[in-house]
């Protein structure tokens, strides 16, 4: 039985103060200087918070021991550092756990948003994915996330809060303990060792936010997570590709899913703007591609419509030449979806194609799928209002 630890705590009050966690710096230096912290002293206390925050992992000032003691009381008196807020985690039979975080309410909001978060331990690394926007302007015909209109882009702070939280909870910080709750965690001395931006949302639709969050976890003197382990996955915006390449330059991850244009076009519908020759023009072009770093092109295995042996000789022949991975992800259903997943011997048959092409281990082992929390369940009840709707909703 997978297990539900808390669920429906009530909305943290809305004159609540302001969290720092997730700022950059930039940001962290005009909270200080908003509290009256001196010109001439903002580096160095930003120096101290980014430490404290994103190696050590604190959530209250007061654990800020070379922070004189009345700077951590004005901080107290006028920020948090508090994560996204919990309303429900679920931990999968395999140790896969979801969150799903309510964030701050804004101004116009009738509602506070809600994303969810989820982390799969391996034996060998800790992939963490997470999400860039409340639901998806996007509809493609075979993911849960596509069911629900976009509400809003997160910012920046709110991608970072994603990892911060996960950290807290699966005790990922020097010196913290790890929760008693039978969970299955990798070996490997830091817990989460991977990010993926796979959760809801386009992140080349959220691109400045997304950019400015990864800088933030890839800091050297913070969160130190390696570029190389650091995935973006797009279903081909294919202008921001390549400044996604020049500016964060992470591992990127395409969702191809069809080798045809008429048949990409239905299941992914951007492919109708920019079409699978320009999409892989773009891969081509990809910085820093080597046998090493490979673009990874994922192929959801969709009953009767696109899995048939001739697909998976049409893809290989597609990708020739693209240092590529290939991950066939078998279709992970959710309540009305139309699609069926493949059956499991065509998807061997299928993989064992791509396999003699030289793709090594090409299918993708479905996770916490007891708890909706595989790839492309992911949605919230979060709903975008219109004007007049929002009226009512703030009466
Ligand atoms: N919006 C981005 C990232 C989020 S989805 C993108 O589309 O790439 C992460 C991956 O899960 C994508 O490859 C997506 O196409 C795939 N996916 C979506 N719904 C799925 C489902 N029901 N079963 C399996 N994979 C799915
Ligand atoms: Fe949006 Fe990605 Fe889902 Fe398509 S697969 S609807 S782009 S989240």
């Amino acid at each position: 039985m997978p297990a539900v630890l808390a669920i429906d705590a009530p909305e943290r009050g809305a004159t609540a103060k302001p969290s720092l966690a997730g700022l950059g710096r930039d940001g962290l230096k005009a909270a200080l200087a908003a509290i009256g912290v001196p010109d001439k002293q903002l580096r160095m206390r930003v120096g101290q918070l980014w430490s404290w925050m994103y190696v050590r992992g604190a959530t209250a000032f007061d654990d800020m021991s070379d922070v004189s003691k009345e700077l951590r009381a004005r901080l107290s008196e006028a920020y948090t550092l508090e994560r996204p807020e919990i309303v429900a985690e679920q931990v999968s039979v395999d140790g896969t756990r979801k969150w799903l975080l309510r964030l701050p309410r804004r101004g116009h909001e009738a509602r506070a948003p809600e994303i969810e978060t989820v982390y799969i331990p391996e034996a060998d690394r800790g992939t963490l994915c997470i999400s860039s926007q409340v639901g998806c302007t996007l509809t493609c015909s075979f993911c849960h996330t596509g069911t629900q209109k976009l509400v809003r882009n997160l910012e920046a702070a709110e991608i970072v809060g994603q990892i911060l939280l996960a950290r807290d909870r699966i005790g990922d910080w020097p010196g913290a303990s790890p929760p008693g709750d039978g969970l299955l965690l990798p070996d490997t001395e830091r817990k989460i060792t991977n990010v993926v931006l796979m959760g809801m949302g386009e992140p080349l639709y959220n691109f400045d936010n997304v950019r400015d969050a990864i800088a933030i976890a890839t800091d050297g003197d913070g969160l130190s997570l390696s570029k190389r382990r650091v995935t973006l996955s797009t279903s081909g915006v294919v202008p921001e590709i390549p400044r996604w390449g020049a500016e964060a330059g992470t591992m990127l991850a395409i969702s191809l899913h069809a080798v045809r244009d008429e048949l990409r076009d239905k299941l992914v519908p951007i492919n109708r703007k920019y079409p699978i020759a320009e999409l892989l023009a773009a891969c081509r072009a990809y910085p820093g591609l080597s046998n090493a770093r490979r673009i990874t092109f994922e192929y959801v295995m969709l009953k009767d419509v696109n899995d048939s042996l001739a697909d998976a000789r049409a893809l290989v022949k597609l990708l020739s030449g693209i240092p590529a991975k290939i991950n066939l992800i078998p279709f992970n259903p959710w309540p009305g979806t139309a699609h069926e997943c493949s059956d499991w011997e065509q998807i061997e048959r299928f993989a064992e194609v791509v396999n003699r092409a030289g793709y090594a281990s090409p299918v993708r082992t479905p996770r916490g799928r007891d708890i909706m929390a595989a790839c492309g369940q992911l949605k919230s009840e979060s709903l975008k209002l219109s004007a007049s709707e929002r009226k009512v909703a703030a009466r």
